[in-house]
């Protein structure tokens, strides 16, 4: 039996702080692990930004109910639903992946939740666990399950190696550079040949 594992964004959707950040019009939220690379630092700068500028869940799924997957994304989930069972593992959190879920027919998804008020604000956030892609693909591989993943960037690549088969997607330059090991492709054509060629059965 074979999984299809996949990251949410960059892969699927666009990143969701950054069209965040770009549809409210607040600079900051941009800020990636990149420019704060301690993820706990950045996150609470973030939620301290929403709470300044009054930005509540309500507020932030109507913004996130305008983002569009990936043009193509949803072809892409379509044919791999017909041939692997679809798992997507990501850092993102349920009630910001929501709205996309929706327009990628609702595949299942792994990922972190936020802590919400009753007025709706947010006021925290849970990491599932720790280096959760990588310990999803272990937990799969107990179950018996041969993975193959797909992922853009820093944070997919202990996934990308703890599954069977790792393929890099749309990643910058330093990380294909960095793990020369994986598969690097940029179109859903590719990444669908690259699950085809990984695949143990004749697809
Ligand atoms: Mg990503």
């Amino acid at each position: 039996m074979e999984l299809a594992c996949l990251d949410l964004e960059g892969v699927l959707i666009p990143e969701i702080w950054i069209g965040l950040s770009e549809r409210t019009g607040i600079d900051e939220l941009r800020a990636t692990t990149r420019d704060i690379p301690d993820y706990d630092v950045l996150m609470k700068q973030r939620l301290a930004l929403l709470e300044k500028h009054k930005l509540g869940i309500k507020d932030i799924q109507a913004v996130i109910d305008n983002m569009s997957p990936l043009e193509g994304a949803r072809e892409f989930v379509d044919w791999l639903n017909e041939n692997f069972q679809v798992i997507i593992l990501s850092d993102t959190f349920y009630e910001f992946a929501k709205p996309l879920m929706r327009q990628l027919g609702y595949p299942t998804l792994f990922c972190h939740r936020l802590g919400i008020d009753d007025q709706g604000n947010i006021k925290d956030y849970f990491l599932r666990q720790v280096d959760p892609k990588r310990e999803s693909i272990k937990a799969f591989h107990q179950l018996n399950y041969r993975c193959i993943a797909a992922g853009d960037s820093y944070n997919d690549t202990t996934m990308l190696a703890e599954a069977d088969a790792g393929i890099l997607f749309r990643a910058p330059n330093n990380v294909i550079e960095e793990f020369p090991q994986f598969p690097a492709v940029n179109s859903y054509e590719e990444l669908k040949a690259e699950f085809i060629k990984a695949s143990e059965r004749a697809l």
